[in-house]
């Protein structure tokens, strides 16, 4: 039976997420996202609460907590601002997930529990500058050596890429297959910022996530151990998918946070707002606005709770959680846009958090899936034209304890 009532454990974690919002962030926001300026100490200070590894095993550095922890953590944490939702996003959703699901003893001593513990931060870089959703048009390759891969190619709009210690890179380790477009030519490398040829830097004059680092990786003739491959070779399309279905989660999530603060905002605003001789809260048009900042809410709730449960009992997700994703940030983007309006004037000037939640909500139906790409899988889903499988490497489900 699935039952949503959060544990004392989720209330906890709530509690500790909000009051590092409104500690850490919401008083500094708007000067860092004016500036576009990535404050490093955050990441600090979330892995000395233990964020960084909510949902790791405890065995390899992490809090032990469920997945429905992480979901509170990413809605929490967007309530405050999207940049540090993203962090989770990239960090656990796309990277660390994956090392626990796909990596070796080996690979999860030396990159997972430095990760889980915050010590180090990972990332992602599966788009290119040519390539998003179409995940099989990336160009970069992967050249067995003796003993090691070479790696060439350009990763862009990556989270993270200035700032994180180690990259989740795809690239091709069979040059026939890329030209055929057969995604098992796709492999899974695990790319360590100090390894000679790669270099990062940053992508300024974004629409939003000011406050948040994006930018480009570029590998050039990177020497990469062959233990550094995640996974086997060819199963590079099938570890990205997983990564997305995890990454898909936090966005939901965080998303379902964002339209809660363009509520709480919305309200507050309505209240002290006079025209007409009464408060706009009165009038039935802002009322809907409200109205609909609820309901988008609930049913994102909703929706990524059911997605975490699934994950929680190890069971297949992957339609639920495209659906909590596209939902959400479809919620989170009308929710934004009303809370704007609902603010009027005020609401075209950063003197108010809510044209910050506007610029932020565009990009969670880019990111992780666009929101078109969200909606060919349902409509696929529903026709019968895309069946889930499994892999080789579900992702584990949650052992209390552990
Ligand atoms: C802030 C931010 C952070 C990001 N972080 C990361 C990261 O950490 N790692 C990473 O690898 N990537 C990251 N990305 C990249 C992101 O995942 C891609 O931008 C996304 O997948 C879309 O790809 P694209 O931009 O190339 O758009 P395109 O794929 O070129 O799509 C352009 C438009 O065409 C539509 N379209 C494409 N194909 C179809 C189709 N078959 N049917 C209908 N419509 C279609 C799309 O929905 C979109 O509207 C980030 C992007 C942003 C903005």
């Amino acid at each position: 039976m699935i039952d949503f009532t959060w544990t004392e454990e989720h209330k906890a974690v709530f509690k500790l997420v909000q009051d590092f919002g409104k500690k850490e962030i919401i008083p500094f926001i708007r000067e860092r996202d004016r500036k576009e300026q990535f404050d490093p100490s955050i990441l600090k200070k979330l892995g000395e609460a233990d964020i960084l590894g909510i949902c790791i095993p405890s065995q390899y550095g992490g809090a032990g907590l469920d997945y429905i922890s992480l979901g509170i953590a990413c809605q929490e944490l967007e309530y405050a601002d999207t940049s540090l939702r993203v962090i989770l996003s990239v960090h656990i959703g796309l990277a660390s997930l994956a090392y626990l699901t796909w990596g070796n003893e080996a690979q999860k001593q030396k990159y997972l529990v430095p990760q889980a513990k915050g010590e180090k931060i990972g990332s992602f870089g599966l788009t290119e500058p040519n390539a998003g959703s179409d995940v099989v048009g990336i160009q970069a390759t992967a050249d067995k050596k003796e003993g090691f891969y070479v790696l060439n190619g350009e990763k862009m709009w990556i989270s993270l890429a200035d700032v994180a210690d180690n990259f989740l890179c795809f690239a091709w380790t069979d040059r026939k297959k890329r030209d055929k477009r057969d995604h098992t030519g796709l492999s899974a490398f695990i790319v360590e910022r100090t390894f000679k040829g790669v270099k990062t830097g940053t992508i300024h004059g974004k629409l939003g996530v000011r406050a948040g680092n994006t930018g480009y990786i570029s590998l050039s003739d990177v020497e990469v151990p062959q233990e550094n491959m995640l996974g086997q070779e060819s199963e590079g399309f099938k570890i990205a998918m997983f990564c997305l279905d995890q990454g898909r989660y936090t966005v939901a999530a965080g998303a379902t946070g964002l339209t809660k603060a363009c509520l709480d905002a919305s309200v507050n605003y309505s209240k002290t707002r006079k025209t007409f001789n009464t408060f706009i809260g009165e009038h039935q048009l802002v009322k809907e606005m409200i109205a609909f900042m609820v309901s988008g809410f609930e049913a994102s709730q909703l929706l990524w709770l059911r997605a975490g449960w699934l994950k929680n009992q190890g069971l297949p997700n992957s339609k639920e959680t495209a659906l909590a994703k596209w939902f959400a940030c479809d919620a989170a983007e009308k929710a934004a846009a009303d809370a704007v309006q609902v603010f009027g004037s005020y609401g075209f000037s950063d003197e108010y958090p809510v044209e910050r939640f506007y610029r932020n909500s565009k990009g969670s139906s880019i990111y992780e899936g666009t929101r078109e790409i969200q909606k060919l899988l349902q409509a696929d889903y529903a026709l019968g034209y895309k069946v889930d499988k499994g892999t080789r490497c579900p992702l584990p489900k949650y052992q209390p304890g552990l």
